[in-house]
């Protein structure tokens, strides 16, 4: 029985506080803290009517060090579940360092002021983490997170050796909206505009953003346009899949969703430089993340479904062999269960295991840890009994 802190009080906290209240043998004590404490407040209001649980609440700012320790000293967690922005992943680090406590996230660090995401921020915290003999597990989300454990699960029962991998992840679903993105628009739209990148016999390949397209056959939801985008777990994953010769990243988009990108990048509203409106400085992807739908607004008339696994393509016994390992989750499903959208159930469901694996002791590496290089087993089975069933299918070898 432990005492569990979330940060972020968005889309994905919302499910991430839902699952843990119905993970009460291992987390007996709930705080949701964030920026904006009256979103808390309306999460907590939920959990108590829809699961009976109470959890406490608390208004912090994570950027401020100082302030994220006193929280984490008051509330005293096992754990630290990371689920506000990308921005926050350093100063939440610091805060867990200091005060003593394993941390988790879904995202890598991005620096505000440019569009770029690596690890190479968060790798280099891995000899105090593993001085102060503690975890910090990077992107337990669905991707990263659910996909990195799909491909150590296939090398750990399926393969001897895997070669290629396509992570693809298609959201089939329709929210009713012209234009709006599935979580936090900042991220979402700074994350497909960038160039595309993938692996290829030991060295990057850099596209153009959305220059490489295929289609796919996505489990229950049939045939989809991907676009090649380059994604992060694509950065360990190279590193800890052995003899591996090919890794990539697709994601389907809707030719209107790529249409509006295109028309708000030419006209200027995707830059994250400050330009100066009236004598006030406005940076233009800022307003126009207050202009757009939240994210958590979309989730009361979604339907259809995602569909997101990956292909793995290897040798077993000697034998080339090709796999899909995938879960699908269905947007109305959710909404009736957590009030959320599955792009945000997919996310927080696997961010609560991945606490649940840290304070029951199932997964310890000290230091810096990816999803890839745990057991892949006691994930997966909370996985489906947390409500992402997933499956294994064996396809033709071409
Ligand atoms: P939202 O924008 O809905 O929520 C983010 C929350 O963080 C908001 O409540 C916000 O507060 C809070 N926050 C922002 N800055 C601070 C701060 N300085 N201090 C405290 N709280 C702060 O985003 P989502 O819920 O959609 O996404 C959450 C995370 O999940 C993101 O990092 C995103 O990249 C990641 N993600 C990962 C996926 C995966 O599969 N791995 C998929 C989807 C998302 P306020 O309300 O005041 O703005």
């Amino acid at each position: 029985m432990s005492k569990v802190l979330i940060i972020g009080a968005g889309g994905v906290g919302g499910v991430v506080t839902h699952k843990c209240a119905q993970a009460k043998d291992t987390f007996s004590h709930i705080t949701l803290a964030s920026r904006t404490l009256s979103k808390c407040e309306a999460i907590k209001k939920q959990v108590k009517e829809l699961r009976n649980v109470d959890i406490e609440v608390a208004q912090v700012d994570a950027d401020n060090v100082a302030e994220t320790v006193a929280l984490i000293k008051k509330v005293n967690p096992k754990v630290v579940i990371n689920v506000a922005l990308p921005y926050q992943d350093l100063p939440i680090m610091d805060a867990c360092l200091e005060a003593g406590v394993d941390y988790l996230d879904t995202a890598n660090y991005e620096p505000r002021d440019e569009a770029k995401f690596e690890y190479k921020w968060q790798w280099a915290y891995q000899d105090r983490y593993k001085d102060a003999n503690l975890m910090a597990l990077m992107g337990s989300g669905f991707d990263p997170g659910v996909t990195n454990i799909f491909c150590a699960y296939a090398q750990k029962h399926h393969f001897d050796d895997i070669h290629e991998i396509d992570i693809v992840d298609c959201n089939a679903g329709d929210h009713g909206k012209a234009f709006a993105t599935n979580f936090n628009p900042e991220i979402n739209l700074r994350e497909v505009s960038a160039n595309g990148r993938y692996w290829r016999d030991g060295e990057w390949i850099e596209t153009k953003p959305l220059e490489i397209s295929e289609v796919f056959d996505f489990p229950e939801v049939g045939e989809r346009k991907a676009y090649l985008l380059y994604h992060e777990e694509l950065e360990s994953l190279v590193q800890n899949i052995k003899g591996l010769k090919q890794i990539r990243f697709w994601m389907t988009f809707g030719d209107a969703y790529i249409k509006h990108m295109e028309v708000l990048e030419n006209v200027g509203m995707m830059r994250i430089d400050p330009v100066d409106y009236k004598g006030q400085k406005v940076i233009p992807m800022e307003f126009l993340k207050c202009l757009l739908p939240d994210p958590g607004s979309l989730a009361e008339n979604y339907t259809g479904k995602t569909s997101i696994g990956c292909i793995v393509k290897g040798v077993k016994d000697g034998k080339p062999k090709k796999i899909f390992v995938y879960n699908v989750c269905d947007h109305a499903e959710c909404y009736k269960e957590v009030r959320s959208q599955a792009v945000s159930y997919t996310t927080g469901v696997p961010a609560m295991i991945g606490a649940k694996m840290i304070v029951e002791g199932k997964w310890r590496q000290e230091g810096v840890a990816h999803m890839e290089q745990q057991d892949p087993d006691p994930f997966l089975d909370d996985l489906a009994k947390f409500g992402l069933p997933w499956h294994v299918k064996e396809l033709p070898v071409d």
